[in-house]
């Protein structure tokens, strides 16, 4: 049977669900369907700084700014800067006055999703494809054959977005640097030096490549992303069923680096989790096609070297929700609006986002980021 839903929202990440409460805050319904099989069938781990200007202003239109100040993690906006020798170059604490307060991503996430009316989001509704019907409509596939119909489809579906076909032919490029993830739990009891490493909030330990990033996360461990310039096939080729052969083949990579950072990888508990670091390209753009638009990763996918995608995708929400209440009954002229900023916005982040990925990898790191720093507080 198909059924039909005026909004359809494709992806319950921060970006979907954003859209969806200002949507509801505006008194208009929204039907959101995401592949997870259910709320929690995948940690969200990792923390986010959440931006003034973006992440919290989207926070701001959604009504839930007070909420999340009561989520902020206090101390999570220290940092330290190292190098490969952990000789510490830099290190700034939290004076709370920052306009980057950290969060936990899944305490965000259920924010948004608490706030909602209960329905709203489909659980186990994996979307295989979509296609127009004319007249700016939309039909939708979903994985278990269930088949719906919408006046406007939005693709908030991540990196691989099923919806970003419709409007374009980009797609995510390999950036040469890879993540290997992994934790340290119940760091201070359990992991008291690598717990001094990485301090109170965000630890870079950089030089020639490579390098890591750690944070401590609210609760007590430490979650790190060991970065590493590599061809794909390298990271494909870590086998995470085998942990012990996993660390040796990362730490192989770090022989000469101070024991204190080895100790990152080494001491890890539980399985490594390989990433590789895709990127649209910077001012990903398309023609307006009636009624399907794309918000967050699924239209400006970047680096993380810019601590903006999970801010803009929320900022992304809420201005395409605002928008559409702006606009009633004219949804063109909604999206139109829309992707007006999106544009722009997302290019100048993309690019930033590529610079910082080179700055932090340059053979002379931490020197580039060192240099940013002190860039940034002169200008302040
Ligand atoms: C290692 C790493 C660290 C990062 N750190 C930061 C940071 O510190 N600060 C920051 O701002 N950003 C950070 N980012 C970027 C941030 O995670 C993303 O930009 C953000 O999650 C994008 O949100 P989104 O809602 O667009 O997409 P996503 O969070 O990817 O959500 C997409 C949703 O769509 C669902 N979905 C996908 N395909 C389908 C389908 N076919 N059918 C139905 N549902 C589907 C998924 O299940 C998911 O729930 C980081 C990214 C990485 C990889």
């Amino acid at each position: 049977m198909t059924t039909h839903h005026p909004i359809a929202i494709v992806g319950a990440g921060l970006g979907g669900l954003t859209l969806a409460r200002v949507l509801h805050v505006n008194g208009i319904a929204a039907t959101v369907f995401d592949l997870d099989a259910s709320p929690a069938a995948r940690t969200q781990g990792g923390m986010l700084d959440i931006h003034d200007d973006s992440g919290q202003a989207a926070l701001h239109a959604a009504g839930l700014h007070k909420e999340f100040r009561a989520l902020v993690h206090p101390g999570g906006q220290a940092m330290r800067i190292l190098d490969r020798h952990a000789t510490v170059h830099r290190t700034e604490e939290d004076d709370s006055s920052g306009g980057r307060p950290e969060v936990d991503r899944g305490h965000l996430r259920d924010l948004l999703l608490g706030s909602l009316p209960p329905g709203t989001v489909r659980w186990d509704a994996k979307v295989t494809g979509a296609r127009p019907l004319g007249g700016a409509r939309h039909e939708v596939t979903l994985a278990d054959g269930h088949i719906f119909t919408t006046d406007l489809l939005v693709g908030a579906d991540g990196a691989w977005s099923r919806i970003r076909p419709l409007l374009s032919d980009a797609a995510p490029a390999y950036t040469g640097v890879s993540f290997v993830e992994s934790d340290l739990l119940d760091a201070d009891a359990r992991h008291p030096a690598s717990a001094a490493v990485v301090g109170g909030g965000m630890l870079f330990a950089l030089g020639d490549g490579k390098g890591f990033l750690a944070h401590r996360e609210t609760d007590g461990s430490l979650h790190l992303y060991t970065a590493l310039t590599v061809p794909q096939e390298w990271i494909n080729s870590i086998d995470v069923t085998d942990t012990a052969a996993a660390k040796a083949a990362v730490l192989a990579h770090f022989a000469d680096w101070d024991p204190s950072l080895r100790a990152l990888v080494a001491d890890a508990d539980g399985a490594l989790v390989p990433r590789a670091i895709h990127a649209l390209p910077a001012g990903h753009r398309w023609d307006r096609v009636p009624g399907v638009t794309l918000l967050g990763d699924a239209a400006h996918l970047m680096s993380p070297f810019a601590g903006e995608g999970a801010n803009l995708a929320m900022l992304d929400g809420a201005e395409l929700g605002q928008a559409i209440a702006a606009h009633p009954g004219d949804t063109e002229a909604a999206l139109t609006a829309y992707e007006q900023a999106l544009f722009p916005r997302s290019q100048t982040a993309a690019a930033m986002s590529a610079a910082n990925l080179q700055t932090c990898f340059r053979a002379d790191a931490p020197q580039g980021l060192l240099d940013q720093f002190t860039a940034h507080h002169q200008a302040a």
